[in-house]
């Protein structure tokens, strides 16, 4: 298996299990690959089988093992009973992904209770149940990267995201707090904060016209991102290389920050 590289250093996982919500397709999907590609063993979950065993059958086509579980990460119960199987299965988690996350467009004026919850649900408490989860463990061992996808919805206002913004926000908030209380532990925790990636999401929020070509020309390297950009920067904080960075709000964002 070819492993990624930067200026000849060589990022191995080997012997690491990583845990990534939101396998089943768009950037969890390119994440599994990209830290299967490093040699970790990848523990995945996501509502849609038939997207997890794509994601399977890839990782497997690169030489990477690969598992999963459905789940609803709006369920605590079934968020419960992933995490109990993963344990079971692995005895551990040392990477987790929590990138899982879904917006519903809506203006303020228009955010309705069920849309709020499940945004809030899905991409705020979820990441909070699962690093219950999974941190006792890595405290034990004094080892482990929690990641959490966010957005540069979270840093700056969009309009129609109010409920994605605040959930993306308090996330930020969350990782730093994690940081915090977990540094002596030799944890690490930290946001990845995309500009818009082109996947069925960016798709959703950003068809084609003129309101996404506006948002086009404000990202300094005049383009959207890939997913496999964002794996990129998880795989720099899943690896050794990133052991001292932690609270950190990264931005992917071809830029678009710098104006
Ligand atoms: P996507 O293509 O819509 O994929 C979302 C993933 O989250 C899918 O695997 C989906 O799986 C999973 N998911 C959604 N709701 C779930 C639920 N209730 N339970 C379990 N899994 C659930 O989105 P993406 O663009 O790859 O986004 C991934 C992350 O990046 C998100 O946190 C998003 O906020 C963030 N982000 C994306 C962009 C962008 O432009 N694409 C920009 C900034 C940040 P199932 O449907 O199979 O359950």
């Amino acid at each position: 298996m070819t492993k990624p590289s930067t200026n000849g250093v060589t990022i191995a996982l080997e012997g690491k299990v990583a845990f990534v919500t939101g396998a089943s397709r768009g950037i969890g999907a390119a994440i599994a690959l990209r830290l299967a590609q490093a040699g970790a063993v990848v523990a995945m979950t996501a509502r849609d089988r038939a997207g997890l065993h794509r994601t399977e059958a890839a990782i497997e086509s690169a030489g990477g093992r690969a598992w999963w579980r459905t789940a609803d990460l709006a369920s605590g119960a079934q968020i419960r009973s992933v995490t109990m199987a993963t344990l079971r299965e692995f005895g551990r988690v040392d990477i987790l992904v929590n990138n899982a996350g879904l917006t519903f467009p809506q203006r303020v004026l228009e955010v309705g209770l069920r849309e709020w919850r499940t945004t809030l649900d899905v991409n705020l408490l979820a990441p909070l149940l699962l690093v219950q989860a999974f941190t006792p463990g890595m405290i034990e061992r004094r080892s482990g990267k929690i990641i959490n996808i966010s957005s540069q919805a979270g840093l700056g206002a969009l309009e129609e995201h109010a409920s994605y913004s605040a959930s993306k926000s308090a996330l930020h908030l969350l990782t730093q707090t994690m940081a915090v209380e977990f540094g002596r532990d030799n944890i690490q925790a930290n946001c990845i904060a995309p500009t818009v990636i082109l996947t069925d999401m960016a798709e959703q929020v950003w068809p084609p016209g003129p309101r996404s070509e506006a948002m086009r020309a404000r990202i300094a390297l005049g383009r959207f991102g890939k997913p496999s950009e964002v794996a990129d920067a998880v795989l720099f904080l899943a690896s050794p290389l990133s052991d001292f960075i932690t609270g950190e709000v990264l931005s992917v964002d071809g830029g678009f920050r710098a104006r």
